[in-house]
């Protein structure tokens, strides 16, 4: 993708996350999901980092309200392992990447923009 955009995506700038995620996304978001029963639920982590993308984010996403369950003002962040046991005793098995220790499932591992949280 980025050879086709000319562009090669870094931390800073990801063409790759609007063209592969967002655009798509959003696509079927306009086909499918009516903004009046609709909420848009966004997984980033409880990071300083993650934080600040928040109301970005929340303006991009209008006219659908969005939440944003991992980083509630008033809980403290939760380990990633706490939420993967979470998840497994719900019955959902954790993206494979977590299996062999990668700290996120993001493109297979490689994310061009995911810190050391391993958020993207
Ligand atoms: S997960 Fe990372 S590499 Fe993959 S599309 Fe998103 S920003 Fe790009």
């Amino acid at each position: 993708m980025f050879r086709d955009v000319r562009f090669l995506g870094n931390d800073r700038l990801a063409p790759c996350t609007r063209l592969l995620k967002q655009i798509p996304c959003r696509e079927w978001m306009d086909a499918h999901a009516d903004p009046a029963d609709t909420l848009v639920y966004v997984g980033i982590e409880n990071t300083r980092r993650d934080r600040a993308r928040i109301p970005a984010i929340a303006r991009n996403w209008k006219p659908w309200v969005t939440r944003f369950p991992l980083c509630g003002k008033r809980e403290p962040a939760r380990a990633k392992e706490d939420l993967l046991t979470e998840a497994r005793a719900l019955g959902v098995a954790p993206p494979r990447m977590y299996e062999p220790g990668f700290g996120h499932n993001n493109c297979g591992g490689a994310c061009v923009r995911a810190s050391a949280s391993g958020s993207a």
